[in-house]
């Protein structure tokens, strides 16, 4: 075939691709998907992996296998129930937390609906002072530092929301805490103009959320990192576990909350610190005087760790000319409850995509490279079923993986796209959004594109719809930040521009019911099906090309950036700099270097004989392992699993992405730091590895010979 023909038949494939994905569909696998609770580790969970195993098969991939693994996971004491109580001074309880959510209408006979708690806390019952710590984030203990507030020995007390809780609890224990609650606040987790579920999307005030408060730095299995966890492998002992906190946490809901803070005293709080609770949000420590003045709060936690097996689908299309190059499409299946939102959004738009590429392969498709979906179990427990399967496979991956898309919810909002990807991707995302029509009412005649780019310009970068950083908290962290493979997400999201990573308000609640997603979300199922023309358009897109449709010259651009975000960070110290003499100048040139590189090699792309297999090998290889080239071996320091020397997830916000992490962690809170000497001689080996790093990645884009 002529490359125009080819070209043109790949484009009549993708168009056909994309218009047979379907609302209805989506409807129904999301509703067959959520009936039931299917946490990792239970009966429900694996009868979901089967299901979805068995109607992959019938959708006609080529293969599809469920992968199992062995791997700690943590539940409460079925008889022993964790709950918190304010104690009076005779030792009497005279308030308890509750033990369980109010369960929805509808749900009423559902069992094994786990009560709320916090996965891998320590066990105990300590008791103390409460102290108040906003939302307990490194600034928020540099705050209550400052007023000379001391958390040691007592019991924090702090809201979800803007941070991964991991980071929260990892804060608190560091600040010398012996316990840890956590609630959700109002005006954190209710919107205005709309009701508590199931008459609006807001999170009700008995309801609240689990999760995770695991730092594992991505680690996966806390108990065999790096291997793994197979029947043979061998595994830690749980006190020298990965990212485990040793200290109790539980969360609470809004009502309960009250109870705890409404006595509180000590001084009053920023006024940024207060919520939307009808209380004073006083600091403590403990409770005013008076007639709570000898009260105590107690924790009463049983929760226990577990080795559990779990099971991941693989599903395959075996590509027809490169079998040995791999895109793939993941998403977790396992849920806290009901997985409404999260991640059966996510999972039936996968449902979705697996069943247009059938239809495609039932008509005589294949793509040209191998297509790998994965259904991940245990993401909630840490990204562990995704990060076990990247350490099991990860050899054969380093060598032949071009690119991952998550694949986690696929609504977060109403409001319009959100896109984080490597930035080689950032052409591909424009492109493909440009052939995809707007899900929004109204806009029958507006691309997703417009739709998106009026509702979200990228301002002061660029006039373009903006895309971020990827950061982590989902399942492709191990391909992204260990190994080194393209990645990107997309999602429908909310209109918020600040406090992007609290999430919407019934996440990881019994609330996020199939309900909460047709009443309020997505009626239409339009959105879903718009997340699942972007994700599934991504994976046919870099299937099927001949080229792979990666751009490095955005990578160059997106180097610039960060480098100039970097070095001028750095300025804002100008005394260190000028005494320990710190230059970004190295870093500066290898950038420069890497823009050359990669303009040259687009303009030698264009003059590619594309009748050449293997000429479009060879340059397809060097944008492949573009990405693999800004992995450093050694990692960053202390976080051996955080490789990529370009992103990372911030050390102070697991969600958030933090360009240059390396030197950002180097100079962070310098002015403070007990040895200038030593902390800016990091800085100045962290800008070296940065500026190698890049210099090393434009290596590769030149010609090879
Ligand atoms: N997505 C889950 C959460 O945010 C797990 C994240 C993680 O362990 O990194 O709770
Ligand atoms: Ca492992
Ligand atoms: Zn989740
Ligand atoms: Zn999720």
């Amino acid at each position: 075939r002529g490359k125009n023909e080819t070209r043109e038949a790949s484009s009549r494939h993708l168009k056909e691709f994309l218009d047979e994905m379907q609302t209805d569909h989506i409807r129904e696998h999301l509703r067959k998907f959520t009936r039931l609770p299917h946490l990792a580790g239970t009966e429900q969970n694996l009868k979901y992996a089967e299901q979805i195993r068995t109607e992959w098969l019938q959708f006609g991939l080529d293969s599809v296998e469920t992968v199992p693994y062995d791997v700690l996971l943590s539940y409460p004491n079925k008889s022993q129930p964790n709950y918190i109580s304010i104690v009076d001074h005779l030792g009497n309880e005279v308030f308890n937390t509750s033990l369980a959510e109010p369960v929805p209408e509808g749900y009423e006979d559902v069992s094994d609906i786990v009560p709320p708690y916090n996965a891998f806390s320590a066990k105990g019952h300590p008791e103390g002072d409460l102290v108040y710590v906003n939302y307990g984030r490194t600034e928020d203990f540099f705050h209550l530092k400052k007023m000379n507030v001391s958390v040691t020995g007592t019991i924090v007390i702090m809201r979800y929301g803007k941070i991964f809780r991991g980071n929260k609890v990892k804060n608190a224990q560091s600040a010398g805490a012996v316990g840890i609650i956590l609630f959700s606040d109002p005006s954190d987790y209710s919107a205005n103009g709309t009701k508590a579920y199931p008459d609006g999307w807001n999170l009700p005030s008995g309801g609240v959320q689990r999760g995770n408060v695991l730092n594992l730095n991505g680690a996966g299995d806390p108990l065999t990192p790096g291997y793994p966890a197979k029947e043979y492998t061998y595994r830690l002992s749980m006190e020298d576990g990965v990212g485990l906190p040793k200290i109790p946490v539980h969360p609470v809901c809004a009502d309960d909350a009250v109870n705890l803070l409404k006595h509180m005293g000590g001084p009053a709080p920023p006024s940024n610190w207060k919520g939307g609770l009808s209380v004073s949000y006083r600091i403590g420590p403990g409770f005013l005087d008076g007639f709570s003045k000898n009260r105590t709060v107690r924790m009463n936690i049983h929760t226990n760790n577990r080795v559990t097996r779990i099971y991941n689908v693989i599903g395959r299309i075996h590509g027809a000319l490169e079998p040995d190059r791999y895109v793939i499409l993941g998403g977790h299946r396992d849920a806290w409850v009901f997985g409404g939102i999260d991640p059966m959004s996510g999972a039936a738009v996968v449902h979705e995509i697996v069943r247009s590429a059938g239809r495609l392969l039932s008509k005589g498709w294949r793509p040209r490279r191998t297509i790998i979906f994965a259904s991940w179990d245990a993401e909630e427990f840490g990204l562990l079923g995704s990060t076990e399967w990247a350490e099991d496979n990860a050899k054969l991956l380093q060598e032949r993986a071009v690119a991952y898309i998550n694949a986690d919810s696929a609504i977060e909002g109403m409001y319009t796209l959100r896109v984080d990807c490597t930035p080689s991707l950032h052409t591909l995302v424009y492109d493909l959004t440009k052939q995809i029509a707007s899900p929004e009412e109204g806009e029958e005649a507006v691309s997703l594109y417009e739709s998106w780019h009026k509702r979200d310009n990228w301002t002061n970068d660029r006039d373009a719809p903006r895309i971020s950083k990827l950061g982590s908290g989902s399942d492709f962290e191990a391909y992204f930040i260990r190994l080194g493979i393209a990645a990107g997400r997309a999602r429908y999201t909310k209109n918020k521009k600040l406090e992007q990573y609290s999430s919407y308000p019934v996440y990881h609640s019994v609330y996020e019911t199939f309900e909460v997603v047709e009443k309020f979300y997505d009626p239409s199922f339009r959105r879903l099906r718009a997340v699942a023309q972007v994700r599934g358009g991504l994976i046919f897109l870099l299937a099927d090309s001949q080229l792979l449709p990666l751009d490095v010259n955005q990578y160059a651009d997106s180097l610039r950036k960060y480098t100039q975000s970097i070095s001028q960070l750095a300025q804002s110290h100008p005394e260190g700099m000028e005494m320990y003499e710190v230059s970004f100048d190295s870093l500066f040139s290898a950038v420069q270097n890497f823009t050359d590189a990669a303009r040259d090699f687009h303009s030698r792309l264009q003059s590619l004989n594309r009748e050449n297999p293997l000429q479009v090998r060879v340059m397809n290889d060097q944008l492949m392992y573009l990405e693999r080239a800004f992995i450093d071996p050694l990692g960053l320091p202390s976080r051996p699993f955080y490789r990529h020397v370009i992103f990372a997830p911030s050390s102070h916000n697991k969600y958030a992405g933090e360009s240059f992490p390396g030197i950002y962690d180097a100079l962070f809170d310098i002015e403070n730091s007990a040895d200038p000497q030593k902390a800016w001689e990091e800085v100045k080996r962290q800008i070296s590895i940065a500026a190698f790093t890049v210099h090393a990645a434009a290596m590769t884009l030149r010609p090879p010979a």
